[in-house]
């Protein structure tokens, strides 16, 4: 199948360079003129575990190219997955401008029929919104318009994307359904579960899914928050509740509240869709502001362990929203970092892969080599990212670097008892210091 990928960010080049995987021939697009240089030298733009190895392999076996030339795509394919961004606007609707740029290019091309795929994540109506996009096209060219949300990880997305949950499919028309299928076929062959449902419903599917994960993270930061006033452990509290197998152990790691370049978009997008159709939704109302106040509640904890901020030196250990990706949107990092600098620290960090993203984000940071350049004479360190290289710190040589034996882990990386008898004064997230 003749398939081109519009966006080739970290759903586009996964989703690109994955299809190809499955026997397709695959044209990843982009408008960005550097990124897509940079792909035909077989360079990555974003770190993500795998996935060069998947692109250089589909790109010698002649299934997978890059381009900027959009309308060539187009006219070449049969199928066009749209996977460009959809990021929040200020009042937390999503941005559908790149969306409807693509769709109106796809109507000026068509050479015949076409099935267009939406991979981004995209309010209720946005199928229908491209089919009216398409059908002004007045070129006698019709296109069948699906939606195909995406779910994978950063960190994980070629595994999830080779071996997902299920594969959600919006669409209205057999011949389409029976097309995608031959999409993923391989995928089909394995009996990952298809879930076939009408446009609106498949929409809804992704927003419900990030909505429902996010709320149960912000769940156990609530718990989290509890158990520092009842004395209580976190972690044995989501082990309890865990084994549950309606509940069940993912997403009970209490935090720094979420970040990436999903939740935080996706909650406030789906309180803006609810609110358009005349619905409160309260859950996800109160999954923001409760996110919100965690990660306020971050830059307290630390400002309590230190006690007067203004002058210390915090070392901070990650920067990414999470560990194997180098994404710093909405990383809770941000608030922390900027919470602390108005409080009157000075930031030292590192971060084995999101320093070159992050160095464009702030200002007055010292941006070091690793986790005991950071630590030099810093008043606290505090454990932002719980990256591998993170768990098993030399902590006798932290101490030594180190102005005062402070660690705030926000991740809850280590035992206490463990901090302790080495000598630190330790803090975690939701457990007895
Ligand atoms: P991204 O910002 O990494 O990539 C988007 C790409 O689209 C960029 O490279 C940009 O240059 C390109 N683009 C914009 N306008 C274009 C146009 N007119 N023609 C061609 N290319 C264009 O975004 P992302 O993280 O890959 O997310 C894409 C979508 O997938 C979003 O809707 C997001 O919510 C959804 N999603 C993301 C993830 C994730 O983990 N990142 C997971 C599931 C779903």
């Amino acid at each position: 199948m003749q398939i081109a990928v519009i966006g080739t960010g970290y759903v586009g080049l996964v989703t690109g360079a994955g299809l190809a995987d499955f026997g397709n021939d695959v044209t990843c697009v982009d408008i960005d003129v550097s990124k897509i240089e940079a792909l035909k030298q077989g360079k990555i733009p974003i770190y993500e575990p795998g996935l060069e190895a998947l692109v250089s392999k589909n790109v010698q076996e002649g299934r997978l190219n890059f381009t900027t030339d959009l309308p060539t795509a187009i006219r070449a394919a049969r199928a066009i997955f749209i996977a460009v961004g959809t990021p929040p606007r200020p009042d937390g609707s999503a941005d559908l401008r790149y969306v409807e740029d693509v769709a109106r290019t796809i109507a000026q091309h068509m050479n015949g029929p076409k099935v267009v795929i939406t991979k981004s994540t995209v309010p209720i109506g946005t199928g229908r919104m491209i089919e009216g996009i398409l059908a002004q096209a007045g070129n006698g060219h019709t296109a069948a318009v699906l939606s195909n949300p995406e779910f994978l990880r950063e960190g994980s997305a070629i595994e999830d994307f080779m071996k997902p949950d299920r594969v959600v499919i919006g669409a209205s028309d057999k011949e389409s359904i029976e097309l995608m299928k031959e999409i993923y076929a391989p995928l089909h062959s394995l009996e990952i579960p298809f879930v076939v449902t009408n446009v609106e419903s498949s929409e809804l599917i992704k927003y419900a899914s990030n909505g429902f994960l996010a709320t149960k993270i912000s769940f156990i930061n609530e718990i989290a928050v509890l158990c520092e006033k009842i004395g209580g452990n976190v972690h044995d509290v989501a082990i309890g509740m865990g084994l549950d197998s309606r509940i069940g152990p993912k997403f009970l790691q209490a935090g720094p509240g979420f970040g990436g370049s999903c939740f935080p978009k996706d909650t406030l997008a789906v309180a803006d869709i609810a609110r358009q159709y005349g619905y409160n939704f309260q859950i996800i109302e109160a999954v923001l502001r409760v996110n919100h106040d965690i990660k306020e509640r971050m830059v307290d904890k630390v400002a309590d362990a230190l006690g007067e901020v203004a002058g210390k030196t915090v070392a901070l250990l990650g920067l990414a929203f999470k560990p194997e990706t180098d994404d710093m949107r909405d990383s809770p990092t941000i608030p922390l970092i900027t919470g602390l600098q108005s409080r009157g620290a000075a930031i030292r960090a590192y971060d084995p892969q999101a320093m070159d993203n992050a160095k464009t984000m702030f200002e007055n940071v010292t941006f070091c080599r690793d986790a005991y350049d950071a630590a030099k004479d810093a008043d606290a360190l505090v454990i932002a990212t719980e990256w591998n290289e993170f768990r098993a710190l030399n902590l006798s040589r932290l101490k030594s670097l180190v102005r005062q034996p402070l660690i705030v882990d926000l991740r809850n990386v280590y035992d206490p008892q463990r901090m302790k008898s080495e000598g630190f004064r330790y803090f975690s997230v939701g457990r007895k210091a």
